[in-house]
């Protein structure tokens, strides 16, 4: 019989803070494609896989975490959940609480936030603030809530959100066989590469379970490379930004929460965090829906806009193999796609309802 995959908890339970006894809240997140990228992998010569996390329930990677965190909350026998969101957590946290029935608020910034994602958080019922302020302030509320009242904290400073995040990892290398040279992902908060550090690790190495020690999957790890959108890279900058912009809204994020956790996982990795602009996102965006036939969200083509930058500076060594974490759906935001490279609105082109005319528009002949 079929495997039916049956979301990141139970597939690695033996890997995860989770006991028999734990009431797993699941969508069935996990278990995305890995696809290989053709002319990625034309372009540097080496093997470009896409990690394609928009095929999540909410359409990005924020439900391997939220799986974990929502579990947690009702472990801790929480009524009210609380994040702050650049959009994508106020999605997977609204849905999830749903799975949970627990209430959910979800604190957003000011403007910028996508259709999309606002309209996920509205339609699984949580309530939706507006903040007047950057998401680095919704983040500080959303902290002092979890400490000083009723509520729990899901955003990916809560430990839980990691450790399911982590399961990306698992899978690449399940998938590949073993760990790739190089992993590739956008940077926002840090969570996520934090998370991917934090698996490739556990999987090269034996792992203590209550159950006793499973032995090594992966004979390496890999080099973990991460890109910033330059209107916000912290990392890049070595300090915290105040005023961060981006079109990339999922990665407009000046004080990332992981900052630790992110900085090891470069230096332990030999690997690096460096910028991509706005145009160099929107490029890598069309690439990817035009070239390899995956729609993302302008946020998670920071890691394939990287790569063609080190490409082009002659840094991508060829013969290895590459795995780039895009990160959530290109319905998210999709406005995006509409827009032309010299920022004008793509228009239909209106025919009359008759085959002629639509074979002449099409550029076809008869037989
Ligand atoms: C959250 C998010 C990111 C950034 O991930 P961090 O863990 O905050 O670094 C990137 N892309 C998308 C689509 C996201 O939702």
């Amino acid at each position: 019989m079929a495997h039916q995959w049956r979301g990141v908890i139970r597939e690695y339970a033996d890997r995860l803070p989770v006991t028999e006894a734990t009431k797993v809240i699941t969508l069935g997140e996990g278990g995305t494609p890995l696809v290989h990228a053709q002319k990625l992998s034309e372009l540097t010569g080496s093997e470009v896989y896409l990690k394609v996390e928009g095929m999540n329930p909410t359409g990005s990677f924020k439900d391997r975490g939220m799986t974990m965190a929502m579990t947690a909350a009702v472990e801790a026998g929480a009524k009210a959940v609380v994040c702050a969101s650049t959009g994508n957590t106020s999605a997977s946290a609204a849905a999830y609480a749903t799975a949970a029935g627990l209430k959910c608020a979800v604190l957003v910034p000011e403007g910028k936030i996508s259709m999309g994602k606002l309209s996920q958080a509205i339609a699984h019922g949580a309530t939706l603030l507006q903040v007047d302020g950057n998401f680095d302030n919704c983040l500080d509320i959303a902290r002092k809530l979890g400490e000083a009242y009723p509520v729990f904290l899901v955003n990916s400073v809560n430990p839980a959100r990691i450790q399911g995040q982590k399961t990306g990892a698992f899978e690449v290398v399940d998938s590949l066989g073993d760990a790739p040279d190089i992993h590739v992902l956008p940077v926002g908060n840090a969570g996520n590469i934090s998370a991917y550090w934090k698996g490739y690790k556990e999987y090269s190495a034996p792992f203590e379970t209550a159950n006793g020690t499973l032995p090594a999957v992966s004979t390496k790890t890999p080099i973990m490379w991460g890109f910033q959108a330059a209107g916000a890279a912290p990392f890049v900058a070595g300090h915290p930004i105040t005023e961060p912009d981006t079109i990339a809204t999922a990665i407009r994020i000046g004080n990332p929460a992981s900052w630790d956790t992110a900085v090891a996982a470069r230096d332990e990795s030999g690997g690096l965090i460096e910028a991509v602009t706005d145009d160099e996102i929107l490029a890598a965006h069309r690439w990817l829906s035009a070239k390899e036939g995956v729609f993302v969200e302008p946020g998670s083509a920071a890691g394939v806009a990287g790569l063609i930058k080190k490409h082009a500076a002659g840094d991508v060594p060829s013969g290895k193999t590459i795995v780039i974490t895009v990160t959530g759906h290109g319905l998210k935001d999709p406005q995006w796609a509409l827009r032309t490279e010299d920022g004008s609105d793509v228009q239909p082109v209106k025919v009359p309802n008759d085959v002629v005319t639509v074979a002449a528009e099409l550029g076809l002949e008869e037989n």
